[in-house]
């Protein structure tokens, strides 16, 4: 599979709103956010695709700074109290578009279950 629009942001190519970053994992704000707070947490890894490219015994310390980064986002936006949710979609059916491991953070409102 090819490059992703998301190693251009890693390298600086292309221009993000970068809201955290450190040698693992960087996050920056959805172009097309869904709702108050909606960051993308990626590895900067470009080898990982999708979610079934996971396996404890590869990624556990990649998957704890990504979890790591995510609750350091929500205290920062301010949503660590009230709630937030975590989403990685994995494939076709979940309506993945970017081949290039992410981790949605929603926050800033209510949310509904079951999701759409
Ligand atoms: P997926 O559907 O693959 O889980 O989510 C991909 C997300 O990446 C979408 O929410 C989409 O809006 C976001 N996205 C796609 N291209 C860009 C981009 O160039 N910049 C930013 N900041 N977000 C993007």
């Amino acid at each position: 599979m090819g490059e992703t629009i998301f190693a251009k942001i890693i390298r600086k190519e292309i221009p993000a709103d970068i809201v955290f970053e450190n040698e693992k994992v960087l996050a920056f704000k959805d172009i097309k956010p869904q709702a108050p707070v909606h960051v993308l947490i990626i590895p900067k890894d470009t080898g990982i695709p999708t979610v079934s490219d996971l396996s404890s015994s590869k990624h556990s310390e990649l998957l704890g700074a990504m979890i790591d980064a995510a609750n350091q986002i929500a205290k920062d936006f301010g949503v660590s109290e009230k709630g937030f949710r975590l989403v990685m979609n994995c494939g076709a059916d979940a309506g993945q578009e970017v081949y290039h491991l992410h981790m949605h953070l929603f926050g800033g409102r209510k949310m509904n279950w079951p999701p759409g």
